[in-house]
């Protein structure tokens, strides 16, 4: 079999200490996942549950990489997140033993044309353009699992210029890791490569060409990308 032209190679991650890189399959996302964003979101944390949407796997932007700002926007937002690296296949998974399903953990920013999304979810219609469009999401290195265990706790944060605008804690997540891969595993084929971002707490705003984003997980890894 001959292709018509050359296919892209997978798009690929770092790993702490480790020259192998991970290569991507798909990126999940999960969105209303901390109560005190539901709430800024204009949403009621009793009435809602998370969601899921997607980002193509070329997105990935790695730690210290600019982005450029991205056309038909002009509200452009940072949300920090914990992401996790699936690394096995798993099909109808329990929640008990999802974890046995993890590679590792990385910090990602989950980059979003805000005034698409509003006006989308106004009418009802699908968000893909605010949330899977080119270089929408940056990420640190994975953490492999075998290095840091399964963080339950830990200051999550970001930072505009110097300034904090985001600063909770990841133990907040209304689903916790287990239990989204359980839920994400009823739905589709996990696949070893995939990427599972879990939501961001309170204090998303935009950003403009010449900010510095500078965010972390304690205990996991820091991410840092300017906007050009
Ligand atoms: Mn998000």
């Amino acid at each position: 079999m001959t292709l018509i032209f050359p296919s892209k190679p997978a798009p690929m991650v770092d790993i702490a200490g480790l020259s192998e890189k991970f290569p991507v399959n798909r990126i999940y996302c999960v969105g209303l996942n901390y109560k005190d964003h539901v709430v800024e979101f204009g949403e009621d944390p009793d009435k809602v549950d998370p969601v899921f949407f997607m980002k193509p796997a070329d997105a990935v932007v790695a730690n210290g990489v600019d982005v450029t700002y991205p056309s038909k926007t002009s509200n452009f937002h940072y949300e920090i997140e914990l992401v996790i690296a699936v690394g096995k296949q798993a099909k109808n998974v329990n929640v008990e033993d999802a974890k046995d399903y993890i590679y590792g953990y990385a910090v990602g920013n989950d980059l979003t044309r805000r005034d698409l999304q509003l006006e989308l979810k106004a009418i009802g219609m699908p968000w893909d353009i605010s949330k899977g469009f080119d270089h929408s999401a940056p990420i640190s290195a994975i953490h492999p699992v075998s290095e840091i265990g399964h963080p339950t706790e830990g200051r999550i944060w970001l930072r505009v210029n110097g300034e904090i605008q985001q600063d909770g804690n990841i133990n907040q997540m209304i689903a916790k890791p287990s239990q989204i891969i359980a839920a994400l595993s009823q739905l589709f084929v996990l696949e070893p490569g995939d990427l599972i971002y879990t939501g961001t707490p309170a204090g998303i705003g935009p950003v403009v060409a010449g900010d510095v984003m500078e965010a972390g997980i304690d205990g996991i890894d820091r991410l840092t990308t300017k906007i050009i």
